[in-house]
């Protein structure tokens, strides 16, 4: 059989010269290739001495560390599926996943051993290792001296590789599998489009248990054979004192907006730079137009999901535009109504996509996987979309965050959006909530910027004076901040909990 391990296709494509490096950083030792397919080669024999046999799954909750990089490249050469968990997760949660997704084998950090060991056992867990050197059956302590010559295992396109949970943006996360061919086929994508070169230093802030900072990141350096600056977490001091070295950063919105928002951050500064992106989340047209202000940088916008990876990116080389997320990747999109009729261009629905990148289905729940596709094998996104006149596509929000008052669809961007304008706002976010005769009321939620006075009554009065009167807030909260994830996604859950209450 071909082998369509992802592991033999980064090795494939790692530079002819393994001294050279792979990864360096302000806190961390440098590591050359050499070193990596070694430790990954190391930490493959120890976990299938540990009885790990291809198709189980490895559970890992630890902090960003290049070992943890090792970790994943190990179990992809295993033949062993990944399974990264969010380090902010308690203990509860861990459980959940833990039982959820029966692993062979689960990586922690010494803080969690105990715990997370006691809740192992009773999910029958053959072995659970750290990852540091601390004596409590470390996977580097105890992969020393073990051979590098072995071989990497032999996978077929879909076997999975990696099940990734969704962020619980919607409700609890969602499990989903990917396979070797779904990976490789958006590495190979993101890694043309985007231009992918040995030559590139890719600066790495994001964390690495999420799509962004695991697979969209790093799969494009190693696919390259492109060196990594990897910075524990994002820190703008870091980030500004590393990037006139590097060629190559991602970030989500909020990144750039605390960027920005430090003088220090110039042209200069982006000096070597060739590629700024962003996504996860939407990046604010105000964030897009600074930065290009500032540093004379176009901010490369896409959009992606745990179940696909990337989907649409603006142009490399064409006009990329503020508030869109630009053309489809090697993907087919279309967008459907109600009915799942598709729509003209210019109408707003739902995107639904198809092609290699998009999973195999979410992890033990049938009945979801089956409700998210179509029959003909388009998968439903739930992400509102529409196509412009231009082509680009733009995200106009969730479909689960849609609002129906007195019979009209509201989508909160367009408010939103709106309501940023005014003077003295920073952001807003606007969800519904229940109504007894419109159905839904809308509800916004401002945050001042502090530069002028802001009230409750001016905020209604503004949207007034703009829109249509079932788009006007019934009620304005103005609050300090909204709360946002580790991705700087905006938590509507929360907020649509709170109005609830009030209501
Ligand atoms: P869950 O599915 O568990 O509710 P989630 O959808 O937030 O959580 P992810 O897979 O991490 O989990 O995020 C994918 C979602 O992020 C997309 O479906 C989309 O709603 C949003 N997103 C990603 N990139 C962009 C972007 N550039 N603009 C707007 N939204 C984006
Ligand atoms: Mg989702």
């Amino acid at each position: 059989m071909t082998n369509h391990n992802l592991y033999s296709l980064f090795e494939a494509r790692f530079p002819a010269d393994k001294s050279q490096t792979a990864f360096e950083g302000p806190d961390i030792a440098t590591y050359s290739f050499q070193e990596i397919t070694d430790g990954a080669a190391r930490i493959a024999g120890l976990l299938t001495a540990a009885g790990a046999v291809p198709g189980d799954r490895v559970a890992v909750q630890v902090g960003k560390t290049v070992e943890a990089v090792i970790l994943y490249l190990a179990c992809l050469k295993a033949g062993l599926v990944y399974l990264p968990l969010n380090t902010a997760y308690k203990s509860a949660e861990i459980e959940y996943f833990i039982t959820d997704s029966e692993p062979a084998v689960v990586v922690c950090d010494p803080a969690s051993f105990e715990e997370i060991s006691a809740v192992a056992t009773k999910a029958g867990v053959r072995k659970v290792f750290t990852l540091d050197t601390d004596g409590k059956g470390s996977l580097i302590e105890e992969s020393r001296g073990l051979p590098t010559n072995i071989e990497t295992v032999a996978r077929a396109g879909d076997d999975l590789a990696a099940i990734l949970y969704t962020s619980g943006t919607t409700g609890r996360s969602k499990g989903a599998m990917l396979t070797h061919d779904n990976l490789a086929s958006n590495a190979r994508t993101l890694h043309k489009y985007w231009h992918f070169e040995e030559g590139d230093v890719l600066l790495h802030a994001l964390p690495i248990f999420h799509v962004h900072g695991l697979f969209v990141a790093l799969h494009c350096a190693f696919l390259s054979g492109a060196k990594v600056i990897y910075l524990k977490k994002f820190d703008p001091a870091e980030v500004l004192a590393n990037l006139p070295r590097a060629t190559v950063f991602m970030g989500v919105p909020t990144f750039y907006v605390r960027l920005l928002s430090d003088p220090g951050f110039t042209k200069e500064t982006c000096r070597n730079m060739r590629l700024f992106t962003a996504g996860s989340a939407p990046l604010l047209e105000e964030t897009f137009n600074a930065f290009r202000e500032r540093t004379g940088h176009v901010i490369l916008e896409r959009y992606g999901m745990t179940e696909a990876g990337m989907i649409t990116s603006n142009p490399y080389d064409g006009e990329r535009k503020a508030g869109t997320v630009g053309f489809p990747l090697d993907n087919e999109v279309r967008i459907t109504g109600e009915d799942g009729a598709v729509l003209k261009d210019g109408e707003i629905g739902i995107l639904e996509i198809k092609g290699p990148n998009v999973f195999k289905g979410y992890w033990r729940m049938p009945e979801k996987t089956a409700a998210e596709f179509r029959a003909d094998g388009y998968f439903i996104t739930g992400d509102m979309c529409q196509k412009g006149e231009d082509g680009y596509y733009r995200i106009v929000g969730r479909s689960k965050d849609l609002i129906i008052s007195g019979g009209y669809n509201v989508y909160p961007k367009e408010i939103e959006s709106f309501i940023d304008e005014m003077p003295g706002v920073e952001e807003s976010a606007v969800v519904g909530r229940p109504h007894p005769d419109f159905g839904e009321a809308v509800v916004a939620f401002v945050v001042p910027d502090g530069t002028a006075e802001v009230s409750a009554a001016d905020v209604t009065g503004y949207i007034k004076e703009k829109l249509a009167n079932f788009k006007v807030p019934k009620q304005v909260y103005i609050v300090d901040a909204l709360p946002r994830n580790t991705m700087g996604k905006v938590q509507k859950n929360q907020l649509r909990d709170r109005a609830v209450a009030d209501g």
